[in-house]
């Protein structure tokens, strides 16, 4: 990463509790840390369970107890409170509202009753990503006004609040601290986005964008699969007229078949390890050692990893997890 952002580094883990941390968000969490450590920075715990549907009670509190149990710490979070709290995204909605009121004042947003099948069905050249065919641009024409009124009436008229991606818009490009100069075309690659989802609430890509702004995030460490999603979030700092943080866009965890790491491979929860008493030490020297940041077999603390920590030795491609690997792991 470059020294061009003076301010002093605030890093974030943002998990979602939507389900035990398994190796992999734990890996992520490790050198978002490392990060953040490393630069003499400040360490952010940011609660995402905006996705109501999927969230579950005691997980935010199991997971926050599990990376604590790996040896991580932060200065600011649900638990440890701060100058930015709530810490807790479903505590924050009259942020993110905020913020659609001006995108909306703007001109940047439209309502959209469109499914998902209608979306599919009008897409010239639909694609199975995981992020569906691109949005077409149907219901440009239903622009929404930026008063709080009509918010409101949007918010409950079961259509979802999408920002307008101008199709002059060329590449956005960043410079990712782990993946290199990244380039996307919003404009072809999803076209217009939901930023507001039908049932009213806050879609990630604005609420990641108001929480990291409204927190000072200097540096944003997440996995590579939020790579694709970072240009639309460029779109929105610039939109809200606030800068954007560094990212570094850190390598997915993926089975020997190529898949990306799930329990089918042996892949584990913190929760189970901590349970069948494998040490702490062991669990971070191992997540360490997938990245080389480590030796096999070793065992560290992740204090132990700071200064001997640069973001430059993560490498860019995904990690294979071999089954004798995890397997390795799981002995005491
Ligand atoms: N809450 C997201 C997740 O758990 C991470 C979002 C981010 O780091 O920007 O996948």
């Amino acid at each position: 990463m470059t020294d061009s952002f003076p301010a002093p580094c605030r890093g974030r883990f943002a998990p979602s509790p939507t389900g035990a941390l398994h190796v992999g968000n734990a890996r992520t969490a490790l050198l978002a840390w490392l990060h953040a450590r490393a630069a003499g920075g400040t360490f952010v715990m940011r609660v995402e369970d905006l996705d109501f549907g999927r969230v579950r009670p005691g997980i935010m509190e199991a997971q926050l107890d599990d990376l604590r149990w790996l040896g991580l710490d932060w200065d600011e979070g649900p638990d440890a409170g701060g100058p930015h709290a709530p810490y807790v995204q479903s505590e924050r909605v009259a942020l993110y509202e905020d913020a659609l009121r001006r995108l909306a004042r703007d001109g940047h947003l439209f309502a959209c009753g469109c499914s998902r099948r209608d979306i599919a069905a009008a897409a010239s050249a639909p694609h199975a990503g995981e992020e569906g065919p691109r949005y077409s641009g149907m219901c440009r024409r239903h622009p929404v006004p930026g008063d709080a009124v009509s918010i409101t009436r949007w918010a409950v008229s079961e259509r979802a609040l999408r920002f307008r991606v101008d199709d002059a818009e060329e590449e956005v490009c960043f410079d990712d601290g782990v993946q290199g100069r990244a380039c996307f075309r919003p404009a072809a690659d999803t076209g217009d986005f939901v930023v507001r989802r039908k049932d009213g609430l806050a879609a990630y890509q604005l609420a990641v964008v108001v929480d990291d702004a409204a927190m000072g995030i200097t540096d944003v460490v997440r996995g590579g699969d939020l790579l694709g999603s970072t240009a639309r979030q460029i779109l929105l700092f610039r939109a809200l007229g606030l800068p954007a943080p560094r990212y570094a866009h850190v390598p997915l965890m993926l089975g020997a078949d190529g898949e990306r790491l799930a329990k089918r491979h042996g892949s584990v929860s913190l929760a189970e390890l901590r349970g069948e008493g494998v040490a702490p030490e062991k669990v971070a020297g191992w997540l360490a050692s997938t990245c080389g940041l480590a030796e096999p077999g070793e065992h560290v603390l992740p204090a132990d990893l700071v200064p001997r920590f640069s973001t430059s030795l993560i490498p860019a491609a995904p990690t294979i997890v071999t089954g004798a690997s995890l397997a390795a792991l799981r002995t005491r």
